[in-house]
């Protein structure tokens, strides 16, 4: 599986990649949406992407509607701390599959990042 984090916050982005690394999951980092887009081009085998809301730039909704314009086979699960919760929902409406509250539980990141890779894998099935 394949991951892309996306946190304006380096600390947090660095640990978080390399916890889900040690689980087996393959995760590169950005530090901002525009890094991410520009790094999506170069790397369309990507699985999924775990945005954060709440970025200066080109904050999380509006990356999400990028990605999901050019990269709709791409799963988005947005980040979100607790003061931008409905932000984070908003997201669901503008086709992210999930969102989850920061501090992150990494069994619980790993979890929704599964679901996510299976849904997609079944979309690719003919007749699913
Ligand atoms: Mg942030």
């Amino acid at each position: 599986m394949k991951v892309l984090l996306v946190d304006d916050e380096q600390d947090f982005r660095e640990t978080l990649a390399k916890r889900l690394n040690r689980r087996g999951i393959e995760a590169s980092t950005a530090a901002s949406a525009v890094e991410a887009l520009t790094w999506m081009k170069a790397h369309p085998e990507l699985d999924a992407v775990v945005l954060d809301v709440k970025m200066p730039g080109m904050d999380g909704i509006e990356a999400l509607k990028h990605i999901a314009a050019t990269h709709p086979g791409v799963a988005v699960l947005m980040l979100s701390g607790h003061a931008h919760v409905e932000t984070a929902m908003k997201g669901l409406e503008l086709g992210a599959f999930d969102y989850l509250m920061k501090p992150v539980d990494i069994e619980e990141l790993v979890f929704k990042l599964q679901d996510a890779c299976e849904h997609k894998a079944l979309k690719g099935k003919p007749g699913a």
